[in-house]
């Protein structure tokens, strides 16, 4: 219970370790200045895990609970040390990746999707259970309002959930407007 409150004041996610999405905005209002200023790229991963609702049901939330903190270790592994790493949502993730052109955001982005789809998690009973995630990616146009970047990532994401899932979908304009912003705060 102590560890839970300082987690949350420390503002890392208790389960997965990761940066809580409240400090989100932040991150990204300050990249988006850095760009304006500067030039400099970023990039935004969206990560939606596939199918997770089937691994509770099968398996129990204890196996989900699992699945997420390796997913998290894999994304920690797979990232450069400077790039944000947020717990968005249950089973959802965003990746800000500063410093970075396209082909190296993609590459990084297939990066994580390999590395997940290929390292099953291994469950309390030893047995192991494959993972695969859709990652959407938006590289920041120089749009000023952060919320717009996160939307581009989502739509993308959700055009990879459409494609089959287990894949990663890059949003350089051609996907329809994103439908309104998901809610920053819940
Ligand atoms: P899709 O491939 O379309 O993403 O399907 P899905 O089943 O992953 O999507 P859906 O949003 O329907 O389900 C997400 C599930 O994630 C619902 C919930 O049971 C599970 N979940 C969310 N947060 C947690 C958590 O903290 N722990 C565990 N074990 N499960 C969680
Ligand atoms: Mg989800
Ligand atoms: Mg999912």
């Amino acid at each position: 219970m102590f560890d839970g409150i300082g987690d949350l004041e420390s503002g890392r996610d208790a389960l997965t370790r990761l940066l809580n999405r409240r400090f989100l905005p932040t991150i990204l209002r300050r990249e988006i200045a850095l760009q304006a200023n500067t030039g400099r790229q970023f990039a935004v991963l969206m990560l939606d895990l596939d199918h997770f609702k089937a691994i509770n049901d099968t398996h129990g939330h204890e196996a989900g609970d699992r699945a997420l903190k390796h997913v998290a270790a894999l994304l920690v592994q797979n990232t450069r040390g400077s790039d944000y790493l947020f717990r968005y949502g249950g089973e959802e993730f965003v990746v800000v990746l500063g410093s970075v052109s396209r082909d190296d955001a993609l590459a990084i982005a297939e990066g994580l999707r390999n590395a997940i789809a290929s390292s099953p998690v291994t469950l309390a009973d030893g047995s192991t259970l494959r993972l695969t995630g859709s990652i959407g990616a938006a590289i920041q146009d120089g749009h000023p309002d952060y919320e717009r970047v996160l939307a581009r990532a989502d739509a993308a994401m959700y055009a990879a959930k459409r494609a089959g899932r287990d894949r990663v979908v890059v949003d350089d304009g051609g996907l329809p407007d994103p439908p309104g912003v998901r809610a920053l705060q819940r």
